[in-house]
């Protein structure tokens, strides 16, 4: 793999056009050719609401001029606190189309950490789900950058708030025409921002840009990699707030996929019933997310047969999740890595020619790891002595990154080098890479268990762990041992209503790991601590089990 980069001064420069990638050519797009394709919306005041990308690509219009009419300027950055619907749909265009910034916060962080990133990226304007006005009560006052709060609902449903200017979004956007000329601009110009939830200091912004947004979006989208079009029903479950739903939003207008945004109430029964009734072939989710749906499917005898696909990431899939999927609903699982950083998509299980060719067995081992670069990001593993890891599917080192839409620094923390000499990212994650140059990651950087000098993936550990038919989540961390430095602790939670004991689960784990691997010890809890976009908050474990003791 070459991973360095020579540059020529003198090139012969093309005769191409230089039109700049926008995010409002996205929308055009959509209206103009699949004017009519179906927006489908679950709303706290509209119940399910329908409209179409050409309605959507009005609204924008209609927001972006409401936009300028309150003084927005280019460069200006604008809030979101709200789930995945139609009007934060619109906001995601009508504010980066005319060139301020789409921020999009997490409602689910702390309090404090809110307020640190709204101060940090200086809002002009907030707009929020009507359920969240009671948390923005309780932290406008330390907000000054703040001027005016749109709810997204219309007047009828304004709920009842002490916040001051204030504004329901229908009424906010009424009376502006629906046409728009949308500015032209340098590619580069930043289009949003999102903060890192930060688990250990304070959270960064990364702020990207159109030119990184669009060629994104065309990257993940592309037969290799999600290959969507016009004829997917696209379901993000993923929510907006974490790294823009997976760029679904963007990708679902490039492409004219029917898009089905299920609001705030992402609990299994209601993503069912929109399945079903919208008759979704895709979705995106964490993999917590489709652990309590495959729970709810077998309670409720339920089936899936519009889904064919699914992406899942953020966290490692478990391989029975997979077979699970596959044997039991017919649905392909597309295992994909990604971060923030990195706009977030990087790497995606799609199987090829060759990997079709091998046994089932053989193939379920390869799709379960994270997958294949996607074209336009480059990956590179270094091992623990600085040289390239061999494509060996063992040897794991740090994963660094190198692309259009991977980050080059943290917005207004600028100063800070992130980049290697050659302009690479280092991740933090642990991976390696195998022949078909498919990319597994072992572990993230700070939560590598080291025994004795050598690494234990407790990603491997877990994703053994929950192949157990009663084990419904597991957590390894590494906690100190007087002998070999740290050693395995399994933490694990049963599956609703069932009882499993710490033996049985080392048992079923015997044979499937290294025996030196066998965690020392096995507790069964009744949940996990999770972070504010559902991972396994493995600080929190850490902490907790600072002062644990295996028993000799
Ligand atoms: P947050 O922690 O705020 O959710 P990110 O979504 O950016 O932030 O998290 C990115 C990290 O999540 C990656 O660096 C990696 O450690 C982990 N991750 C993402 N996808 C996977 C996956 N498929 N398997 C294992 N780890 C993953």
């Amino acid at each position: 793999m070459n991973t360095n980069t020579r540059l020529i001064e003198t090139p012969l420069m093309g005769l191409m056009q230089d039109v700049p990638l926008l995010i409002s050519s996205l929308i055009r797009y959509a209206a103009d050719y699949h004017g009519t394709r179906e927006i489908v919306s679950v709303t706290s005041d509209a119940g399910t609401f329908r409209y179409s990308y050409g309605d959507a690509y009005k609204r924008s219009c209609a927001l972006a001029r409401a936009l300028e009419d309150f003084g927005i300027l280019p460069g200006d950055r604008i809030a979101t606190l709200a789930g995945n619907t139609h009007r934060h749909f619109e906001v995601f265009y009508g504010v980066s189309g005319i060139g301020s910034v789409l921020h999009t916060v997490n409602p689910r962080l702390f309090e404090e950490q809110i307020r640190y990133i709204i101060n940090h990226a200086q809002d002009r304007l907030v707009f929020i789900d009507p359920e969240y006005a009671p948390l923005m009560e309780g932290l406008i006052d330390d907000l000054p950058t703040l001027e005016a709060c749109i709810i997204l609902t219309d007047q009828e449903h304004m709920p009842a708030t002490t916040l001051k200017n204030v504004f329901s979004y229908e009424a906010w956007i009424e009376g502006q025409p629906s046409h728009y000329d949308w500015p032209e601009f340098d590619e580069r110009t930043a289009s949003s921002l999102c903060y890192t939830s930060g688990t250990t200091g304070d959270p960064k912004g990364v702020l990207y840009s159109h030119r990184s947004t669009v060629l994104h979006a065309l990257g993940a989208a592309q037969m290799g990699a999600m290959a969507l079009g016009p004829n997917d029903c696209i379901l993000p479950i993923a929510p907006m707030y974490h790294a823009n739903a997976w760029a679904m939003p963007y990708i679902a207008a490039m492409v004219g996929a029917k898009l089905t945004l299920p609001g705030t109430k992402m609990d299994p029964e209601n993503l069912l019933t929109l399945i079903n009734d919208e008759e979704v072939t895709f979705a995106c989710a964490v993999p917590t997310v489709w652990t309590m749906m495959l729970e709810h499917l077998d309670r409720a005898g339920a089936t899936i047969p519009s889904l064919k696909r699914t992406t899942i990431g953020g966290s490692a899939v478990p391989i029975a999740m997979i077979d699970r999927f596959r044997e039991q609903y017919g649905v392909e699982v597309l295992h994909l890595w990604g971060m923030t950083e990195i706009s977030p998509l990087g790497t995606l299980a799609s199987p090829t020619k060759a990997i079709s060719s091998l046994s089932q067995q053989e193939q379920a081992l390869i799709l379960s790891k994270q997958g294949r670069a996607m074209f336009g990001l480059d990956i590179k593993i270094v091992d623990k002595n600085g040289a390239i890891a061999p494509r060996d599917g063992e040897t794991s080192g740090a994963l660094w990154v190198k692309g259009p839409w991977a980050a080059s620094g943290y917005y207004r923390r600028e100063d800070e080098i992130l980049l290697d000499d050659d302009g690479w990212f280092p991740t933090g994650d642990v991976a390696n890479l195998d022949e078909f140059g498919f990319m597994k990651i072992t572990d993230r950087t700070k939560d590598v268990i080291k025994s004795g000098g050598e690494w234990i993936s407790s990603i491997d550990l877990e994703n053994a762990a929950v192949g157990h038919p009663k084990v419904s989540q597991a957590a390894v961390i590494g906690v100190h041992h007087p002998k070999w430095e740290e050693r395995p602790l399994l933490l694990v939670v049963p599956v609703d209503g069932e009882t499993v004991r710490g033996p049985d689960v080392l048992g079923f784990l015997e044979g499937k790991v290294a025996k030196w691997w066998l965690p020392d010890d096995v507790k069964i809890v009744d949940e996990l601590p999770l972070t504010a976009t559902g991972k396994i908050k493995k600080s929190a474990l850490r902490e907790q089990y600072k002062d644990f003791s295996f028993e000799a």
